[in-house]
């Protein structure tokens, strides 16, 4: 016992001497000694507390602290003694008042933006997207908050392993829906790679390692290949007397996977694999601008360019304030490559992101400052706006993350900015609420597109419209701007209220018919209500009144109550699954999938998964729904309901089928609608259920939706489908 306490006394001891050593550069005598104390503080805090991994607690502080200062940059005294301390106040019995008194105001206020609020669980909100609020609210006043959030985030995430399986989905979903996106606005490159790529490891494990194996099976080639792009390089920028350092780099685990996905391809397909970075020290700060171009004259006089794929960082830097010079080119034995160009202070800037700016405040050039304040401003004007719930807030603040924009002109020329991603949905509510609430598609450049189409920087866009339509749940999963959404909730909810009125119209004037006065309270309607399993009045309404009832089963109730015989309520669904899981011996929280149906529990309709394809449970009022664990609704609804998670699994046999589609591209020729029904229904034996084709110009564009049982038949499937002569390409759709 006593060898141990020795050992992590050690442990601690040389961990504590590293983070010292670290940041030694940067401390006065007095900082050493605060620092000091907030060590001192902290171990005598968490003293007995140990990690899941069976560490010390006080490691992880001591850690978040070190990569505060080494990885963010971030060395002034004040953020590493809120890293020592950023766990105390939440996890030990100490108040934000006891550190108030010992470190001061600004200490006790970034510890305060770090701690979670305690107190009573309410399930209808979400404490998740609350404590994320409190975050960003002291981040505006202080972005050191932010910084060491997602020092520790990356510690987290470093050490997720040691984690159970749900906790690991919950932190990591959340890690990709909140935390790299915020790395990203702030600049931080390096975190955000690191973290979109731990979060992958555990979301989606399979193509995690797939990639890593592939990257590492290939690294001596690649790294052969850089080596032969480089060294002509290097020869000829220093005949012109530049000073520089060229490194190969390769793309990250995530992006290289969201390609493959995206994109329907298979690794080897993925071109820019492969990018170089040549980083220049000029002379003098006033040259910085002229060397980068200098070095892309070089390459554009030995290479082929890709014009569509110059970025002028340098002229326009980005919003978070990068600014480089990105080109593609054409490398020998015909692969591309992107090369990244930028000075040595630019360099510096894109690894630290707004740490370096937070560090020279002085020397913050104007226009960084500017977009900075900018965002800073907009988030508090969020923070302000007393009608954003905690998870709406959170929507909003993700889109401010995410400040690429595009500029679409109405028919009259005029010009609207929208976030990218917008689709011609988003444009109709941008005009008015009515255009929107009515949209059925819009001519864009000419050409008619379906509502849910993405739009592109300068598409010319005019919206059509039909009286008939209205919006459906489904319009939620088309738009991007806040303001849609909200138009569609609220059209919803009228036309809900509307139809509930209808329903209740029909039902008073069928009850006078049938001669019948009875108040809606009766007795007979909770059997009817039972019988029908509908939960209540309202709902049998509305489903009355949008014709979406079995009025076969409601006319057997009335023959059953005719007979005077009791209606036989079925038992509930709950009480039946029970049954089952107990018959199979399993645990109530952990869902075997498989007779799905029997089961009563719902294929999400956002991502359609299927056996094969990892998933998760949620719990919602009407039933269980299983997402896809890398579905973008369930990757939200983990980061603000982690409660509500269900661990769900599929069972060895399939006898069910799941819809899935697929999206088809290729010539457009006589005969090729029929090869394709050929290949899904007379080769493989399947139930197609749906087919929408475009064709333009010869080309053909499709989706298929047809029944599979498992993801391996569908990856057969869409073989055979490649193997028609004239397609070019099908995927599988998630939406
Ligand atoms: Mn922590």
């Amino acid at each position: 016992m006593d060898g141990k306490v020795e050992k992590d006394k050690n442990i601690i001891l040389k961990s504590y001497k590293n983070l010292i050593t670290t940041c030694d550069a940067y401390l006065k005598k007095e900082d050493k000694a605060l620092i000091k104390k907030a060590f001192n503080l902290s171990l005598f805090l968490h003293k007995d507390a140990k990690r899941k991994s069976g560490e010390p607690y006080i490691l992880h502080p001591i850690e978040v602290a070190r990569i505060v200062c080494n990885e963010i940059g971030l060395n002034d005294v004040t953020s590493i003694v809120c890293a020592l301390l950023h766990d105390v106040v939440e996890d030990t019995f100490a108040e934000i008042d006891d550190i108030r008194k010992e470190f001061g105001d600004t200490v006790a206020k970034i510890i305060d933006g770090l701690t979670k609020i305690s107190g009573v669980f309410d399930p209808t909100s979400s404490t998740q997207a609350e404590n994320f609020r409190k975050m960003i609210l002291i981040m505006s006043d202080d972005i050191r908050v932010a910084l060491i959030k997602l020092a520790d985030r990356l510690h987290n995430m470093r050490t997720l392993d040691y984690m159970k399986p749900e906790s690991q989905l919950k932190i990591a979903s959340e890690t990709r829906f909140l935390y790299a996106p915020l790395a990203h606005r702030l600049g931080l490159y390096n975190i955000k790679s690191e973290l979109e790529d731990l979060s992958l490891k555990y979301t989606e494990p399979d193509t995690y390692h797939f990639v890593k194996k592939k990257l590492e099976e290939t690294a001596s080639e690649r790294e052969a290949y850089i080596q032969k792009f480089i060294t002509p390089l290097q020869e000829q920028l220093t005949k012109i007397g530049l000073n520089f350092t060229i490194k190969g780099r390769v793309k990250s685990i995530y992006s290289i996977a969201q390609k493959m996905q995206r994109q329907g391809i298979p690794f080897e397909e993925v071109y820019d694999i492969f990018a170089v970075r040549v980083v220049i020290d000029s002379k003098d700060p006033s040259l910085e601008h002229a060397d980068c171009w200098k070095v892309y004259g070089i390459l554009a006089s030995n290479y082929d360019t890709n014009p569509n794929r110059l970025r002028d960082w340098l002229t326009y830097p980005k919003n978070n304030g990068y600014e480089a010079l990105h080109t593609t080119v054409m490398g020998p034995q015909g692969k591309w490559v992107e090369v990244q160009i930028r000075s040595k202070r630019m360099d510096i800037e894109a690894e630290m992101g707004i740490a370096a700016h937070w560090k020279y405040k002085d020397k913050i050039d104007s226009l960084k400052e500017s977009k900075f304040e900018t965002w800073i401003n907009k988030v508090q004007e969020l923070l302000n706006n007393p009608q954003l719930s905690a998870i709406d807030f959170i929507e909003e603040f993700k889109s401010s993350l995410y400040t690429d924009e595009i500029y679409i002109f109405t028919p009259k020329g005029d010009l609207k900015t929208l976030p990218k991603g917008s689709t011609v949905l988003d444009f109709a509510y941008e005009i008015h609420t009515q255009l929107g609430n009515h949209c059925i598609g819009a001519k864009v450049n000419n050409k008619v597109l379906s509502l849910n189409a993405k739009l592109h920087n300068g598409d010319q866009v005019r919206i059509l419209t039909s009286k008939k339509q209205f919006p459906t749940e489904e319009w939620l999963h088309f738009v991007t701007t806040t303001k849609a959404k909200n138009a569609i909730k609220e059209a919803i909810k009228e036309r809900r209220k509307n139809m509930i009125q209808k329903g209740k119209e029909i039902f008073e004037w069928r009850l006078k018919q049938l001669q019948l006065s009875l108040d809606e309270n009766h007795q007979v309607f909770k059997e009817m209500l039972a019988y029908l399993q509908i939960p209540d009045m309202k709902e049998f309404y509305f489903r009355l009144g949008t014709h979406h009832i079995d009025l076969k089963k409601v006319n057997e109730f009335v023959e059953l109550k005719k007979n005077n015989l009791d209606a036989p309520i079925p038992q509930k669904v709950n009480e039946f699954e029970k049954l089952v899981l107990e018959k199979r011996g399993l645990q109530p929280d952990e869902l075997v999938m498989g007779n799905v149906q029997q089961l009563n529990y719902l294929i999400a309709p956002c991502c359609q998964p299927i056996p094969g394809d990892s998933i998760v449970g949620f719990t919602e009022p009407n039933g269980i729904y299983i997402h896809r664990t890398n579905c973008k609704e369930a990757i939200k609804l983990m980061s603000n309901f982690a409660s509500k998670i269900v661990k769900a699994k599929w069972t060895e046999h399939h006898d069910i089928e799941f819809l899935v589609s697929v999206r088809m591209i290729g010539q457009d020729r006589m005969g090729m609608l029929s090869n394709i029904v050929k290949v899904i229904s007379t080769q493989h034996k399947k139930y197609i259920r749906s087919i929408k084709i475009d064709t333009e110009d010869g080309l053909f564009d499709g989706t298929i939706k047809f029944y599979v049982s498992s993801t391996e038949e569908i990856e057969h499937i869409i073989n055979n489908l490649k193997k028609i002569p004239g397609v070019l390409n099908a995927i599988r759709m998630y939406s």
